[in-house]
This record gives C-alpha cells, sequence and structure tokens, in this order.
C-alpha cells in the first residue's frame, strides 16, 4: 500500500491488542490510547524542521538541534479523535488545537459536519488530522477537504486502526496526505465498523452505548 505508514512496534501492537480486548474497562481504554499516542506521534513528527541554536552544556558550548519553523497544528476529529490529542500536545506543547466536529449518519454512513474551528494561519503549518479509525474513509475525506479549503498544505492522518477500504478511499481521494496507523485490519463489517477492530473508539472511551 502506497501513502501509508504502518508503525508495527511491539509496544504498539500490544497495546493496541489490549485496546482490542471487550474486556477493558473505559479508563484502560482511554489510558492505552494515550501512550500510543506518544508512540505513534514519535513517526509522525519525524521530519519536523530543525535549526541549531548556540546553548552551554555544562563542558563547553555547542550548536544543538532544536525544533524551528512554525508551530504544529493538531485537529481531532470529534469525538474520538480527542483520546489521541493529549499524548501529542504532552509531545509538543506549543502547539496549535483546531477541532472538526463530524459524525457518521448510521443509514448513510456519510459524514455530517457540525462544528468546525481552525488556527486562522494554518496554511503556513503542518497539520496532524487525528482519528483513532480509519473506516471507510468518508469522515477523513471530508475532514481534510475542510482543512485544505482553510488553506493547509502539509496535512498528515493519524490514526490507529485501518480498514483496507478506508486506507484505499483516503489515499485516492488525497494522494498527497500522509496516512499513519499501527495496522491495517482485514475489512468493514456492512455497519462499516472495522473488523476484527476495537468496535466504536468514542463509546469504548467514554463508555456509552
Ligand atoms: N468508527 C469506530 O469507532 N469504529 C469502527 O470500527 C469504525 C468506525
Amino acid at each position: 500500500m502506497t501513502g501509508i505508514t504502518i508503525i508495527e512496534h511491539p509496544l504498539v501492537l500490544h497495546k493496541v491488542s489490549l485496546m482490542r480486548d471487550a474486556r477493558t474497562p473505559s479508563n484502560v481504554f482511554r489510558q492505552l490510547l494515550k501512550e500510543i499516542s506518544l508512540l505513534l506521534g514519535y513517526e509522525v513528527l519525524r521530519d519536523l524542521e530543525l535549526s541549531h541554536v548556540s546553548i552551554e552544556t555544562p563542558l563547553r558550548s555547542m550548536e544543538a538541534p532544536c525544533l524551528s519553523g512554525k508551530k504544529l497544528v493538531l485537529v481531532p476529529i470529534l469525538r474520538a479523535g480527542q483520546g489521541l490529542l493529549d499524548g501529542l500536545l504532552e509531545l509538543v506543547p506549543s502547539a496549535r488545537v483546531g477541532h472538526i466536529g463530524l459524525y457518521r449518519d448510521h443509514d448513510t454512513l456519510q459524514p455530517v459536519q457540525y462544528y468546525l474551528k481552525l488556527p486562522a494561519d494554518i496554511a503556513a503549518r503542518p497539520v496532524v488530522l487525528l482519528d483513532p479509525m480509519l473506516a471507510t474513509g468518508n469522515s477523513a475525506i471530508a475532514a481534510i477537504a475542510r482543512l485544505k479549503d482553510a488553506g493547509a498544505q502539509d496535512i498528515r492522518f493519524l490514526c490507529v486502526l485501518a480498514a483496507p477500504e478506508g486506507v484505499e478511499a483516503v489515499t485516492t481521494a488525497h494522494p498527497d496526505v500522509r496516512v499513519f496507523t499501527a495496522a491495517v485490519d482485514e475489512r468493514l463489517d456492512e455497519s462499516g465498523y472495522i473488523v476484527p477492530g476495537l468496535g466504536d473508539a468514542g463509546d469504548r472511551m467514554y463508555g456509552t452505548k
């Protein structure tokens, strides 16, 4: 598959397996999602711009690499995307945060937008769009279109589980967007759930049905 990076680190895969387990309670599920976001974030942000800054260590002066360039924008797709936000904000506390509210119409499986708030200067910044589940790809495709409408040019999409159908749909609709995931599962079921998956990520996070 092109346009996708699968981050198959043993720690990530172990934590994803715990999240998949239907017996895992909401508080543990949320904690695992945060831990996974820290591990995946490391890879998603691998190419952030660096410049060298003069510092004094206790032993001598040196030119030390520090993050430079425009601050990152993190955009969770509400509500499950929130589960990936806190970990990434711990890695990059100065990041700006936008929000996109989309829900999936249960009959059509099409995304319906109910909220959008993005930083004004998103065009000059790298953007990481967050949603733990890439299922049909409809929500991700719609969210990426909103980011592009707002001027975003460097967009990465971070999820935890993907369906092959969703990966194909997103990378076809937006070939310039890099997709990062921990695993690509077997398929979607007739209701648009990822199989074997982990169920509804938002419900698993918040104990709703
Ligand atoms: N959204 C989820 O939360 N889970 C799925 O399996 C598919 C979409």
